[in-house]
Order: C-alpha cells, then sequence, then structure tokens
C-alpha cells in the first residue's frame, strides 16, 4: 500500500510534489462548508493529470440517459453532480514565465489540510531562470458564511527582483467528466466585472459567482471580462525579499436561495462585505465554527495517530458535506470531492449517517434528513406505480425524489432501500423519543413503504410461505437472486413496524389516525395479508452452519474464500470480468451482517458469531460501506484484534486509497460507518428502552479515548482507558444510563467512573 500521507492527528500532509497521484491528492485535500466545496485543485496551472472539481450543493443536472437497451421503467434522465464555476483559480507569471506546475516543478512542496481550523495550506519554493520564489497559499469554504471562501496567496522573491504578475480569475467554461454525451451543461447569462452568471441548460437552476481580490501593494489592476471567464490582473516588480501577497475573496448566489434577480447583488453584497472583513477575521470566524463543530462531535485517541487521523479526517469531511442548514439537501456519497455517483441521496443516507447526525449535531438535523423523505414520498409513489406496484419504492439515487438509476438490477432490485427508509423513522424517535413524528409524517411513509413490500412478495405453493424474488441484496456483486435474507427480513421488520406505529397513532390522535388513512385509501384489511406475511415469510437458514442464507442457492457456490484470491487480482471489480464476479462467492459488502447490526437484539451471541465466521472470510470489502458493518459485528463478538483492523481500513480506506479510487473523490458516506465503528462497536452504544447503554472495551493498540455524544437534551463526555470508563454529563441532569449489565443516574458534572 501506497503512503500518500504524513501521520498526523490533526493534519492530512503532503510532503514533496507528486505529480503522478496528483488526483489522489486532489481527493483528499477537498475542502467544503456545505453549501459549496471544491477538490484540492492547484490555484496555478497545472496541465498533468488532474480532476477539476468544484460543487454547488442542491445544483445538478439531469442528463439524459445513456442506455444500451432500454427497459421500461427507466428514468429518463441521471442527475448529475455538476461541476461548476472554478471559483480558484490564479495565473502566476514570472518574468513572462506562466507558471505551469505540471512543467515548473516546485523544489520543495508542502501541503496540509488543517481539519482543526478547516483550512488548506500549502508553501513551495521554485526556481525560474536560476531565481527562487517562495510561494505560500492559504484556502478556505467559510463554515460561518457559507457563501464565502476565501484564498490568501503571496510570494516571495528569495534573492533577486522579478516581474511578478498574478491574474486572479473565474472560469465557467467547465465540462463534467462524466456526461453521458458530452455535453456542456451551463448556459451564459451575463458577465459584470467580476461576476459570472451562468444558468443550467435544464433546469434553470441560476448561479453567479463573483470575486474580489485585494493586494498589498498599490498598484492598478486590470479586469478582462468574456463570457464565461473574468480575471483581475495585478503587475509589479517584486523586489529581492519582497513579497506580493493577494487576498482573493470568492461567492457562490443561487436561485435556489434567491430570486433569479437578487443572486447577482446578494454577490456583490457578499464580496463587499469579505473584503472589509478581511482575510484573516474571516478565517478567524471560520476556525470558531469548526471549534464548536469539534466540540460536540471530536473523539479523541491516545496513543495510536493513524486512528486518531483516520477519525478525524471521517468527522471533518462529513461535517464539511453536510451540517443540515438546508433541508433540502443531502448526503452525496462523493460529496464536494468527485462527480462518480450522480445523485445526492442513497439508502447510505438513512443506513449509515442518520446515527452520526443523531448523535453529534442538533436534533433538527436528523429530522431535515427524515423529512427530505417525506417530502419525496409522492415521487416514490409514482416510482412503484411505473413498476407496475402499489405504495412507494424510494430511488435508489436521486436529487429530487426521481429516480435516476438506470441498471435495471439496482434500479428495480435492489429495493432493500425502502426498508432502511423506514428503519430510520424508528432509529430517529428511538432515539429523541419524539414519537409525534409517526402521527405527523412518519407513518404515512411507512404505510406505503409496506403497501409497497406487501405487493412485491408472492406466496409460493412449493414452499407454502412468501417469497421475494427478483432482487438485489446490498451486496451487488449478485444480482436478480431470490430471497435475499436481509431484503426479506426489513420486509418484514416494516410490516411489523408499522402495525405497531398504527396502534400507536391510533391510541394517541384517532382522528389524525383516521383522516390519514382516508386520504390514503387505506383499508384495513390490507394489514390482513401483512401479518400473513409476517407470519408465513421465507427466510432462508442452514442448519449446519447456523447462518442466514444470503439468498437461495448461496451455499451451491464454489466454497472458496477471499485469501484465496492472488492478492494482484484485488480489487475484483477492476481486475476480473463482471461475470467472474457475479459467478463468484466473493461479496461486496455487508449483506446477512448489514442485517444482524439493524436488528442484533434478536440473534444470540452464537448466531451473531457463526455468521461472522462465515460471511467476513469470503467479503472483499469493494464497497467503502462494509468493514465498519464488519468492525461493529466483530466488536459484538468479541473478536476485538479483527475490529481494530476493520476498523483501521474504514477510517483510513481513502488516506491509504484501499479500494483503489480515491483519485474519483472520498468515500463520503461510509465516513459515517467509520465513526459507529468507534461508537456502536468499541464503546458498544446502543439506546434502548429511553436509556443510553454502554460497554466499552479499548483496542490494545490504545491508551485512550474519549467521545461526546448528544442524547436529547443531554451532552455526555465519555472516556474509556484500560483500567476504567469515566463519563461525565457536561449538560443535563438526573440521566439514567445502563453500563455494561448494571443502571447508574448521571448528575451534572458529576463524574461516574467504573
Ligand atoms: C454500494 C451501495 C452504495 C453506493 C453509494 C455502491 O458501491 O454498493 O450500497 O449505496 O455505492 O455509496
Amino acid at each position: 500500500m501506497k503512503k500518500y500521507i504524513k501521520t498526523d492527528p490533526w493534519k492530512i500532509i503532503q510532503d514533496g510534489f507528486n505529480k503522478e497521484d496528483n488526483e489522489v491528492y486532489e481527493s483528499l485535500m477537498s475542502i467544503g462548508n456545505g453549501h459549496m466545496g471544491m477538490r484540492g485543485n492547484l490555484e496555478e496551472k497545472f496541465s498533468g493529470k488532474s480532476l477539476k472539481g468544484t460543487y454547488v450543493a442542491g445544483v445538478y443536472y439531469p442528463d439524459k440517459t445513456r442506455v444500451g437497451w432500454w427497459k421500461n421503467g427507466y428514468p429518463e434522465y441521471f442527475a448529475k453532480v455538476l461541476n461548476s464555476t472554478d471559483l480558484i483559480g490564479i495565473n502566476l507569471t514570472i518574468d513572462g514565465t506562466l507558471i505551469d506546475l505540471n512543467d515548473n516543478e516546485p523544489i520543495e512542496f508542502y501541503r496540509e489540510l488543517d481539519m482543526e481550523k478547516g483550512v488548506l495550506n500549502r508553501h513551495y519554493t521554485l526556481n525560474i531562470s536560476g531565481k527562487n520564489f517562495k510561494i505560500n497559499v492559504s484556502r478556505f469554504t467559510s463554515m460561518q458564511a457559507v457563501e464565502l471562501g476565501a484564498i490568501k496567496y503571496s510570494i516571495e522573491s528569495l534573492d533577486d527582483d522579478a516581474n511578478i504578475k498574478i491574474e486572479s480569475y473565474l472560469n465557467g467554461n467547465v465540462r463534467n467528466e462524466d456526461a453521458n454525451y458530452n455535453d456542456f451543461f451551463w448556459e451564459h447569462i451575463h458577465t459584470e466585472n467580476t461576476y459570472i452568471t451562468l444558468k443550467t441548460k435544464k433546469l434553470d437552476f441560476k448561479v453567479t459567482s463573483g470575486m474580489g481580490n485585494s493586494i498589498n501593494k498599490k498598484i492598478t489592476s486590470t479586469v478582462k471580462q468574456e463570457d464565461l471567464f473574468t480575471s483581475e490582473t495585478f503587475e509589479y516588480p517584486l523586489k529581492a525579499s519582497e513579497t506580493l501577497c493577494l487576498e482573493k475573496y470568492f461567492t457562490v448566489t443561487t436561485n435556489r436561495d434567491y430570486p433569479d434577480e437578487k443572486i447577482l447583488n446578494q454577490a456583490k453584497k457578499n464580496i463587499t462585505l469579505a473584503k472589509e472583513k478581511g482575510f484573516d477575521s474571516l478565517l478567524k470566524e471560520h476556525a470558531m465554527a469548526w471549534k464548536n463543530i469539534w466540540m460536540n462531535s471530536d473523539i479523541k485517541i491516545e496513543g495510536d495517530d493513524l486512528a486518531q487521523q483516520g477519525i478525524r479526517f471521517n468527522i471533518f469531511q462529513l461535517m464539511q458535506t453536510y451540517h443540515g442548514h438546508d433541508p433540502r439537501l443531502n448526503i452525496g456519497p462523493k460529496g464536494f470531492t468527485g462527480e462518480k455517483y450522480g445523485g445526492s441521496t442513497y439508502w447510505d443516507t438513512e443506513a449509515y449517517c442518520l446515527p452520526f447526525y443523531l448523535s453529534t449535531s442538533d436534533k433538527k438535523v436528523p429530522r431535515s434528513l427524515l423529512e427530505y423523505r417525506y417530502n419525496h414520498l409522492e415521487k416514490a409513489i409514482e416510482n412503484a406505480e411505473k413498476l407496475g406496484l402499489k405504495g412507494a419504492l424510494y430511488p435508489m439515487v436521486t436529487m429530487n425524489g426521481e429516480e435516476c438509476h438506470n441498471e435495471w438490477e439496482i434500479t428495480f432490485e435492489e429495493i432493500h432501500r425502502n426498508g432502511a427508509i423506514a428503519y430510520a423513522i424508528y432509529n430517529y424517535i428511538n432515539y429523541t423519543g419524539e414519537k409525534n413524528y409517526l402521527n405527523t409524517k412518519g407513518l404515512e411513509v411507512l404505510l406505503q413503504i409496506s403497501r409497497f413490500w406487501a405487493d412485491r412478495v408472492h406466496y409460493s405453493e412449493s414452499k407454502n410461505q412468501y417469497v421475494m424474488h427478483g432482487v438485489t441484496g446490498p451486496n451487488e456483486y449478485e444480482n436478480n437472486v431470490n430471497n435475499n435474507w436481509y431484503t426479506s427480513k426489513i420486509a418484514i421488520w416494516t410490516l411489523k413496524y408499522t402495525l405497531e406505529s398504527m396502534d400507536y397513532v391510533k391510541s394517541i390522535d384517532s382522528n389524525s389516525y383516521q383522516n390519514l388513512l382516508d386520504q390514503i385509501n387505506f383499508e384495513l384489511k390490507e394489514t390482513k395479508k401483512w401479518l400473513d406475511i409476517i407470519e408465513n415469510m421465507y427466510l432462508g437458514y442452514d442448519e449446519e452452519r447456523n447462518i442466514f442464507l444470503q439468498q437461495d442457492g448461496f451455499l451451491d457456490k464454489e466454497q472458496k474464500i477471499v485469501k484465496d484470491i492472488p492478492k494482484d487480482e484485488l480489487p475484483l471489480v477492476k481486475n476480473w470480468s463482471w461475470d467472474m464476479i457475479l459467478r463468484s462467492p466473493f461479496i461486496k459488502q455487508a449483506d446477512v451482517l448489514q442485517g444482524m447490526f439493524l436488528f442484533e437484539e434478536e440473534f444470540t451471541f452464537e448466531e451473531m458469531k457463526s455468521n461472522f465466521d462465515y460471511y467476513e472470510p469470503r467479503t472483499v470489502h469493494e464497497s467503502s460501506l462494509s468493514p465498519c458493518i464488519y468492525s461493529i459485528i466483530a466488536s459484538s463478538v468479541g473478536y476485538e484484534k479483527r475490529a481494530y483492523e476493520l476498523y483501521l481500513r474504514t477510517s483510513r480506506l481513502d488516506l491509504e486509497d484501499y479500494n483503489s479510487d480515491t483519485d474519483e473523490g472520498l468515500h463520503i458516506t461510509s465516513m459515517a460507518g467509520t465513526w459507529m465503528s468507534i461508537i456502536y462497536g468499541f464503546g458498544k452504544f446502543r439506546v434502548r428502552n429511553n436509556k443510553i447503554h454502554l460497554n466499552p472495551f479499548i483496542p490494545n493498540e490504545w491508551n485512550a479515548y474519549e467521545f461526546k455524544i448528544l442524547f436529547r437534551d443531554n451532552l455526555l463526555d465519555i472516556r474509556v482507558t484500560e483500567d476504567e470508563v469515566k463519563i461525565i454529563l457536561e449538560k443535563g441532569d438526573n440521566l439514567p444510563i445502563v453500563v455494561g449489565k448494571k443502571d447508574y443516574v448521571l448528575s451534572k458534572d458529576q463524574g461516574l467512573i467504573i
């Protein structure tokens, strides 16, 4: 494995210029603030391998679907994460040479992503025709004023006079690498001074990108304006030992937030304000916002910097991607770090991200994630209808509620995603205690998802049981299977939970209950079939091995394990034909184990263990969503060493490029799984019957670890060492808690030591 970065508890450090791996570093050095974000592209010209990427939350492009063979039910388009106007560009010319860092390679180069303050810093030295220059660059996208970002760019002449030209620009002439027909997705509307307004060719998203520049010398600048490009150029005769310093402020405003006619003005206001405040005080505000975020979300690990850097990188990237300020947004698998995957919302949100936001953010944030799906319910009903089914089928991938994924074996068959959305409602209520979510919105979603499940199963005469055919489980390395255990399990669970929720809503508010049933034409006889399915659903089980069968016929596969695969054939997805992958026994990601994680209370220790023992050796973990779940189960069954190894894999998945795909962007959603592997895995944190349960262990490699949990109106600090667990209730009072099997009550600020 290649070592891309230096180990440090708070920083991601690149020491030395490495052109060949530029795209990996661009991903690792991505910054964002929930409203916009960008890959770690260099400000200067770089003609080498690079994936340019600047993204604006919620602004996407419905690219016309491209498939070899059209199937009824396919969506018309696939939403693309849209590469937007490049905001950071700075052309540097020294004595007439336009610096291209691909040709004019730096002598020493250092770059760090400072995760504590949320700043990307870089410095390097250049030798141009015998003269040496030191360049320093800092960049951030403000967490405090999310429409703003800033760059401080300085050049010092180390030993001689030189003529310096700095052209600070915005470039709207950008394309998506991921475009089905190579179309250009933008249309120019207006350029004025240093502001460009563009609109997407479809859907009419209007985006103004603007900049303002300040320089530390009294020089006049020239502004160039073209349709898709604007720049401001400064020229200065730099003396030896003198420094020229540019501060560039950039802003992005869109008609998602303001009426069309106001976006340009708002951009101008933002830039005026930014210039008034100046780089340093904007940075101070931004760092303060990060301080507040870290206060509730940091996990400290003592004695293992590799593990420490890993978890902070995961938390940092998640918080940069989504912090709940806009309920129309969601958490894309690549966030602001790449185009791959399109869409912004997968089942990843409910199955992985929700627990993270429940414990680290104000409860409005997880609630927004739930309401996002509630607001898409009508579209999910249309989606099911398109497939000829009743109820609601939420999309595999979406931007606005419509399905935009188009591989039949996933779009039509990877329907377990519906279950994750139902489970999230349970998870939210279990965690927050806000049962009233059921009578306002939750029950409606549950009823429609349950209707879908009841229609999607069928009765098998030969088995005398209900079965579910033609599905793809979480393991996408086999499609179109019958009776995927996980899908069937979550379907039955949804039916049960919906019935319980109906009883609850009826008992507390019979009027709104009846109104809801009338509104969706729900007849109580539908629930008779549900009860029958719950009683009589087929779930595959192998007695000899004491395992749940991932799907029909899984045991007929050639029984090889991952250790049998030559190392140079991994990852399979890059080295094997799809045909070989589909027929092999190798599992892409947690499937049966995903279900054991969600419904663990239903299983015995022995069952957990035997399923882990069987499935783990067959799992290649080629989805980033996999190692975290296996790590949690390994913790539950006492495989502490394996749990730690899998933790390192999940937390350093991108830092070490485990799946050889970091160049395309980071795996944002699985980062929440990394967080779970410490809190749910090592900490054994759960919420049961309105109480926090903990039963932590500490990996051998660590001296101590400490984490915070926001639970209802309480904030807990939990510190675990080899000898003790110390819990302090920093906010709240009289909180009952279970540690191990014992009950305690926490008082404010009083430490409980066990
Ligand atoms: C995984 C899916 C996941 C998607 C987005 C795929 O590789 O198999 O489970 O939803 O990536 O993260």
